[in-house]
């Protein structure tokens, strides 16, 4: 039987001190080498892209989590598609229990007012993704400090006690400069909506395009104010008490990599 240990937020800044000091292609060896199992999660937006790249770049093959929700733009699958296909990355699909038709049956048009929208997001992002925690222990995700809001404070390292597993956040520290350049290169592989007034990109009921004068946001869930993130990222709400319970050889493997790291300075 499995031995569980936990690790709570007190355990995190210590850590993240000395990932702070790695650069994007360090952090993803670190986190290779502690975490046995562990998937990288997208929702096939421009950074997203660029994280599947360098992945592929290091020879690295980690499944590709996408939480499906049934009502994503064509574009976003196709952009899926090929970057699981050219980088060479295994497509895990998540999927909620019900279509979109079936949910509006039962519960009507949830997405108009805001608590129908948590709840239609915690039906269609959250639930489906609620068994990961069997699979994985942890997920490296695309999120970068240079895209504001809330983003501006994500650690490299962070809990996520929705589903119970470690995010590794690797593009954490990349400057805009690094981030245009890898949009440039030829090779990477970008949703073609960002070039038709899409920044970001949810799902189609949620999102529209936004005139240049607007913040990058205001496409998402513009029918409905104060509404900025689906809550699907734990840098997306406060849980300054959180921990999450992982494999005790994990938890061991990790509390190492950080003694070595600190008796290497
Ligand atoms: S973004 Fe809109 S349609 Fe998509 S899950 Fe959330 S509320 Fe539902």
């Amino acid at each position: 039987m499995t031995a569980y240990s936990t690790i709570s937020e007190s355990d995190l800044p210590p850590i993240n001190h000395v990932l702070e000091r790695l650069s994007t292609v360090e952090v993803i060896q670190w986190a290779l080498s502690v975490f046995p199992r562990i998937a990288f999660l997208t929702s096939g937006q421009r950074t997203g892209s660029i994280l599947a790249k360098i992945i592929y770049q290091m020879g690295v093959k980690v499944d590709l989590i996408f939480a499906d929700t049934g009502v994503l733009f064509p574009e976003t699958h196709d952009t899926i598609e090929k970057i699981s296909s050219s980088y060479q990355l295994p497509l895990k699909r998540y999927t909620p229990a019900l279509s979109m038709t079936e949910q509006t049956e039962k519960y009507g048009v949830l997405y108009l007012n805001h608590a129908g929208q948590e709840q239609c997001c915690h039906m269609r992002k959250v639930e489906p993704l609620l068994e990961l925690h069997e699979d994985y222990e942890a997920l490296l995700s695309p999120l970068r400090r240079g895209e504001g809001g809330q983003r501006s404070r994500v650690p490299i390292m962070d809990l996520d006690i929705n589903f119970n597993v470690v995010r590794i956040s690797p593009l954490a520290n990349l400057s805009d400069e690094e981030y245009q350049q890898y949009l440039h290169e030829d090779d990477t592989i970008i949703n073609p909506l960002h070039a038709q007034g899409f920044p970001t990109i949810g799902c189609i009921r949620c999102t529209t395009p936004v005139r240049d004068d607007e913040p990058r946001r205001a496409g998402r869930w513009r029918h409905l104010s104060g509404v900025d993130y689906c809550g699907i990222n734990p840098s997306d709400f406060s849980h300054k008490t959180a921990s999450i319970e992982l494999p005790q050889e994990v938890v061991q493997s990790l509390k190492t990599s950080f003694s070595d790291a600190e008796n290497r300075k």
